[in-house]
This record gives structure tokens, sequence and C-alpha cells, in this order.
């Protein structure tokens, strides 16, 4: 049994459900994950590693020479809920290659959930995965147990997907079963929302694709989150000699997505190189500022809070608290802003502080990373 735990929870780690960090993972299997406010230690793991279908980059597919194993529901619900009591995780994120037939495995990954409900009044957080094509009336009873439904696009158009999957239909199998999905959380939403996930780096999709496609999704689709998943190739398939998604790809992805999703910005305003592709040298937002010198300096006073958005090294946060400061009376030093957590010398170059520039300041060495696990960019 624990051998059979810790391979189809060790193959969660292809199912992102969060930014890539690179550290924090608790164990092989139990990840941190942002669900709204709070930080929950998600137990990530398939209901079965048995796929009818053949997806070159996946480690379940058919033809991978590699042990099978699958969960009875109960066996899996009683793992999850006695893991649960002891305090080791406190959420559920259920996925699953397709056993025989997309809409039985459907049933049976629904069946795990309704037995947590049910028969454990498990009442914490379930993050449920949606086969491709299954039928409405499953994603129906699954939205009754699950907090956040999604369902893996892996591609951002039909071209990209045939280079991935010879038997997946972009349109058929995953568009429109996330159009279901999107009508039906439309209709009554679900707690957490619903989100999909795109494999970035092996099928030579650009980021400009990736972004403009995230945008699209966002305003079409109602779609929560885009998770973007680096490749990582895997032994015994046929992408095995592939090179992996870098990790600052994946960084500069999640940037420019919560510019899209977030600050109003434009996808043909993000900056692309000439592939198309993010600067990996820098974060989008702060060279968006480089090329739109004419857009600055903000009055901190003036600017509107999607303005004040714009300005490198402030967040959704510290926006929320100048406005809040202005209500009550006037930015007038930059003491101020260092108090809510604005870094002067980022902002430096961007603002004026009542009609006036602030003295440049000694340059401090960048951060790497400019996102917070809270969905900003500053
Ligand atoms: S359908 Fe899903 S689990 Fe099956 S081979 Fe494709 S990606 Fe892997």
């Amino acid at each position: 049994m624990q051998k059979k735990l810790k391979y189809l929870g060790e193959l969660g780690i292809f199912e992102v459900s969060d930014y890539p960090y690179q550290k924090e993972k608790y164990t092989s299997f139990i990840y941190p994950s942002v669900c709204g406010d709070r930080i929950v230690k998600l137990f990530k793991v398939l209901l079965t590693n048995n796929c009818i279908f053949n997806c070159f980059y996946c480690a379940n597919r058919k033809d991978r020479d590699c042990p099978r194993y699958s969960f009875d529901v109960y066996e899996l619900a009683e793992i999850f809920y006695s893991m649960w009591q002891k305090k080791i995780v406190n959420g559920l994120f259920l996925s699953s290659g397709i056993d025989i037939d997309n809409n039985q495995t459907q049933d049976k990954m629904i069946d795990v959930i309704k037995i947590l409900r049910k028969k454990y009044n498990y009442n914490d957080y379930i993050h449920l995965k949606i086969l491709p094509g299954v039928d409405e009336y499953l994603i129906k009873k699954a939205k009754i147990y699950a907090d956040r439904l999604s369902l893996n696009l892996e591609s951002v158009n039909s071209l990209y997907l045939k280079r991935i999957s010879k038997e997946k239909n972009f349109s058929k199998n995953l568009l429109n079963t996330l159009k279901k999905l999107s009508d039906l959380n439309k209709e009554k939403p679900l707690k957490n929302g619903i989100t999909t996930q795109v494999i970035v780096g092996c099928s030579e999709e650009n980021d400009r694709e990736i972004i403009s496609f995230s945008y699209y999704l966002y305003k079409n689709y109602d779609i929560s989150r885009v998770y973007y998943s680096g490749f990582i190739p895997v032994l015994k398939t046929p992408f095995e000699n592939k090179s992996p998604c870098s990790f600052k790809r994946q960084i500069r992805l999640y940037q420019a997505d919560i510019l899209i999703r977030k600050y109003k910005f434009l996808p043909s305003e993000i900056p692309f190189d000439k592939k198309g592709n993010l600067y990996l040298n820098k974060d989008p937002k702060s060279l968006w500022a480089e090329k739109n010198k004419e857009f600055f300096p903000l009055e901190i006073n003036k600017a509107e809070f999607y303005q004040l958005l714009k300005i490198p090294g402030i967040g959704i946060k510290s926006a929320q608290k100048i406005l809040k400061i202005r209500k009550e009376g006037k930015i007038n030093s930059e003491d101020i802003l260092k108090k809510i957590g604005v870094r002067i010398e980022r902002v430096q170059p961007y603002i004026l502080i009542d009609g006036k520039k602030i003295e440049k300041q000694k340059e401090k060495k960048e951060n790497k990373v400019y996102y917070t696990i809270f969905d900003e960019v500053v």
C-alpha cells in the first residue's frame, strides 16, 4: 500500500496548483498551495496511473513501461481522511489517468470525494480534476462535492496539441468540456472557481501565444487561474530527451499572467522578444515601464488604482494602502510609502510625491522573484 501511495502521490507533481516553488514541498506528494487567502497542505494524488491514451510527454501514457497502480475509492478516501485527522494535510487534489473509459474513471473520482463529504463529513478543501470529454451530468455531480474543478487543456491550440497527443481533440475533448464547466460555474460558482493547465516547453509554442490564449480564457471561460506546468522530460517516453522548461520561463509567465489577469494589461502591452518569448533577464512589468517612459512620473497623490499598479515597486496591496491613506490626507514624504512596504529605490524613477521627485536611492540588488504568493507583481 505504501508503495502505491508513494507512486501515485509522486505523479501529482505534474498537476500544478500554485506558483512554481522550488523548495517548500512538504513530502513527495504534499504541496503548499494558496487557496483563497490561506495556504493549504495539499495532498496531490492520482486515482490510477492506468491510461488508455498515449500523450507523448506523459508518465502515465499507455505504452510506457512502468508499474501500474489503482486505488479503490474507499481505500483512497480512508487514506486521505486519516492524514487529515492527523493534521498532516488539509486539502485534497485528486487527478487520474483515464482507465478504460473517461466517464467511468470520472465517476470513481467523484465517488472518492463523495465518500469524504458524506461518510466522513470532511468539510475542508477539495480540488478535483475533470477528465477530457466527460458527460455534463458528471461535471454537475462533481460540483456538488468539490471546491475547485479543473480541466487540463495542455496546449494553446489544436496544432500544438497534435504535437503532444495524437488522440485528444482540442475543440471536442478539451475546449468543449471546459465550456461546459465554465457555463455550469457561471450558473452557480464553485467556492474556489475553475482552473486549467497548459504544459509549457514541449510543443514549441511561444510565450506570446500562451499569454494571448490565457487572456482569451480569462475573458471568455470564467477561469480563475491558468497554471503553467513547465515540461519535465520523463524517462521511457518519446520526449525523454527533450530539454525541460526553465524555472525562469515559468516565473516570467506567471508574472505576465498576473499583469493580464489582475492589473488590466493587454497581451499586446506585454514586452516579448523577437521570437515572441518573455525576456528572462527582467520582469515584464519593469520592462513595460522602461519602454513607456511617457507614462511616468505619476503623482502618487493623484494616480488611479490601475495607474498605481503600473509602477514598478507597487503591487495590489500597496496600491490599496496608498488609496486608503489618500482618503485621510496627503502623502507628503517617502517615509509614508516606506511604512506601507514600498521599496523606494524601485519606485523612485516613476513617481512624484506632492509634485517633487524623490532623491535617487542607492540601488539594492534585485530580488529574483517579483511576485508574491498572494497574486501580485511588485
Ligand atoms: S490522457 Fe492524461 S494521463 Fe493519459 S496519457 Fe494523456 S496526459 Fe497522461
